[in-house]
């Protein structure tokens, strides 16, 4: 190498592959303009060609068809770091690092670069994720999964702010002991007051948190509860876990299921005077058969929400707009109520459905005028109320 007549690269194309990469080496992302230990500034970036600078046979993947004249420009140089770039030029890294893969490798930097810088600023979102077990069952919600899943399928900033490391607003449910008891639920609630409370609220007073994407994990009846613990003054993008990707991002799905609520005719006869309850039976993801409710219940007014035209199934809710038909469904019977059960004391509410719509159906009772929600929670012995939501 020694004896190759190095050109300098012109000081035009030098700064298209800086700016263009952000500052950051094209393959560890490291910011090159500071050090790792003074954090003083220095510039660490050196430019790697993919095409080797000569023709001869020293120099690394110089055998590559491109007329010489093209080979210190910005198109053929990608800006890393002194480690990669030593990587990249040894003789055993040349079968793997080929220039086709090179290539990649610094437009897929370079064109994130450009994607992350040309977001507004003012799109930030707050994540927010809650961790907990399914039946023993507990999946991987990290920080990077969650950023991944909101540039995937939002045009927002994840943002973690404000907390201990910034690992933003978690709510983490796995240390607590005995899944499904009374106890559990005492705890899991408490817990979830604890963020939403003292974490979340503050936030949004402080005016830092204006949108939030929230990606939740753990028992249903909790994330009931947890959408019914966030307010109007912000919007909130929810998530889920998709079974048929193991991801959280929403798959490009565009079809949009419609639902339909079957109430029981209205009972005119019904003394006005005497509050009732009544059932919510929401069949999304699976069916609730009538026999499987418990007999205090069975006799009941019962609301059976269904979609229309196909069978529930996982994958009734594939996309935000999916949700947002169940929730302005769940709307809708929810206002009708109001008018139609005066008197009607609480909401048994019995749900397959996928964890989203948990949330959702939280966020969409307004407790100023909503009657109280008890959530019902299925073990193998059947159906038992666990969480009162008022
Ligand atoms: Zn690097």
């Amino acid at each position: 190498m020694s004896s190759l007549v190095r050109r300098k690269i012109p000081t035009p194309e030098r700064m298209r592959v800086w700016v263009r990469s952000g500052g950051r080496c094209a393959v560890c992302g490291r910011y090159l303009l500071e050090g790792k230990l003074t954090h003083e500034e220095f510039s660490l970036g050196e430019l790697a060609h993919i095409v080797g600078q000569q023709t001869t046979k020293g120099s690394p993947r110089g055998d590559y068809d491109l007329p010489v004249a093209e080979r210190d420009l910005a198109e053929n140089l990608m800006l890393v770091c002194a480690d990669d770039h030593d990587e990249i030029d040894r003789n055993g890294a040349l079968d793997t690092l080929t220039v086709d893969r090179l290539r990649k490798i610094k437009h897929s930097h370079e064109d994130w670069v450009r994607r992350m810088t040309g977001l507004d600023r003012s799109r930030g979102t707050a994540v927010v994720r809650m961790i907990g077990a399914v039946r023993g069952n507990v999946v991987e919600l990290s920080k990077p999964t969650a950023s991944a899943a909101v540039l995937h399928s939002d045009d927002r900033f994840p943002e973690f702010p404000l907390s201990y490391e910034q690992y933003g607003f978690e709510i983490d449910l796995r240390h607590l002991p005995a899944e499904g008891t009374e106890i559990y639920w005492t705890a899991a609630t408490a817990a979830i007051d604890e963020v939403i409370e003292h974490k979340l609220n503050q936030a949004v007073r402080g005016e830092h948190v204006r949108h939030l994407s929230l990606f939740a994990f753990a028992r249903l009846p909790l994330l009931v509860y947890l959408g019914s613990r966030l307010d109007d003054t912000y919007e909130v993008a929810i998530y889920q876990r998709h079974r048929s990707t193991n991801g959280w991002a929403w798959p490009e799905v565009t079809s949009v299921p419609a639902f339909a609520v079957e109430s029981p005719p209205i009972d005119e006869s019904a003394d006005a005077g005497e509050p009732v309850g009544a059932a919510l039976v929401l069949n999304v993801s699976g069916t609730i058969q009538p026999d499987e409710l418990p007999q205090e219940v069975a006799d009941l007014p019962r609301h059976v929400m269904t979609p229309v035209g196909q069978t529930p199934g996982v994958e009734t809710i594939s996309s935000p707009a999916a949700l947002d038909a169940f929730t302005e469904t769940v709307r809708a019977l929810l206002s009708r109520l109001e008018v139609t059960d005066k008197h009607l004391s609480v909401l048994h509410v019995f749900a397959a459905m996928p964890l989203s719509a948990g949330v959702a159906l939280g966020r969409a009772r307004d407790p100023h005028v909503h009657p109280p929600f008890l959530i019902y929670d299925r073990t193998d012995s059947g159906y038992t109320p666990v969480l009162e939501i008022s």
